[in-house]
C-alpha cells in the first residue's frame, strides 16, 4: 500500500473537476464521485490555462495528470541547465513566499492521500501523547508496510489526522510530515523524480514547479 514516500503518480485517480461539466455527469452517471481513468473535459483544461491562482486541492491530481509529460521534460530539462545551487535557492524562496500565507489545514492532501508513516523510534513518544500503551498505540493504529519493515497507519486518510484538519500527535507528528513536501530541503536537483509524485498530491509543491518553469523560460510543447 502506497505511503508518501512510495505513492506513485502514474496510476492516481482522477478528481472530478468540479467545473459542473454535463458531459461528465453524462460520461459516468456519477457527478459527485471520483472515477478512474475519466478523460478530462476541455472546460478543466481552460481553467488550467486561465487560471492566475493557486490549483486548489482537490484538482491537483487532475492537474498534474494533465501536465504529467511536460513535468517529466522539466525535470529533464533541469538536470541538464541548472545549477543545484541555484535551484536549492530558488525553491527555498518560493517555499518560503508560497507557504507564508498558504493554510496547509484547508488541505491535508498529505494526510488524506497517503497512510501516515511512523518510525519505530518515535512509538515511545507518541504513545505517551495520547496517554496509551506503545501496545496500545500499536494495536489501536499501526501495520507492518508491505515489505515488514516500518511501520504505517492503518488507514487513509492517516488515522491521525483530525476533522479540523490538525493532526492528533501534535508536535509528535514524525519529522517526514513536518518536512514535507521538502522543497525548502537542499539537493532537490537529485530528488525531481520523487517531486513529480509529490505535485499530484501538494498544491504548493505544484505551485513551486509551475513557477520554476516561468523562471527557467520553459515553454509546454502541448497548449494547456
Ligand atoms: S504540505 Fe502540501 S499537501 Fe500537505 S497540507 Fe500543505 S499544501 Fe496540502
Ligand atoms: S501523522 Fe499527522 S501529519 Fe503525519 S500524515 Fe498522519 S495526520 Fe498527517
Amino acid at each position: 500500500m502506497a505511503n508518501r514516500f512510495k505513492a506513485p503518480i502514474l496510476n492516481v485517480n482522477y478528481f472530478l473537476c468540479g467545473q459542473g461539466c454535463a458531459r461528465n455527469e453524462a460520461a459516468d452517471g456519477n457527478a459527485g464521485g471520483r472515477r478512474e481513468g475519466a478523460e478530462v473535459c476541455n472546460t478543466f483544461r481552460f481553467y488550467l490555462k486561465e487560471k492566475n491562482t493557486m490549483i486548489t486541492p482537490d484538482k491537483v491530481q487532475q492537474a498534474a495528470e494533465l501536465k504529467e509529460e511536460e513535468n517529466y521534460r522539466f525535470r529533464t530539462f533541469l538536470k541538464g541547465h541548472a545549477d543545484e545551487k541555484k535551484l536549492d535557492k530558488q525553491f527555498l524562496e518560493l517555499h518560503n513566499e508560497l507557504f507564508s500565507d498558504y493554510d496547509c489545514s484547508k488541505c491535508r492532501n498529505c494526510c488524506k492521500l497517503y497512510k501516515g508513516s511512523i518510525p519505530a523510534e518515535d512509538i515511545e513518544n507518541d504513545a505517551r501523547h495520547l496517554g496509551i500503551s506503545e501496545e496500545q498505540f500499536i494495536d489501536s493504529f499501526l501495520e507492518k508496510d508491505e515489505y515488514g519493515l516500518e511501520y504505517q497507519t492503518k488507514h487513509k486518510p492517516c488515522d491521525f489526522l483530525n476533522g479540523d484538519g490538525e493532526c492528533k500527535l501534535g508536535e509528535c507528528r514524525p519529522e517526514n510530515c513536518k518536512n514535507y513536501p521538502y522543497t525548502n530541503q537542499p539537493e532537490r536537483l537529485h530528488s525531481l523524480l520523487g517531486f513529480l509524485d509529490i505535485i499530484s498530491i501538494c498544491p504548493v509543491a505544484y505551485e513551486i514547479f509551475e513557477r520554476l518553469k516561468k523562471e527557467y523560460g520553459f515553454r509546454a510543447k502541448k497548449d494547456y
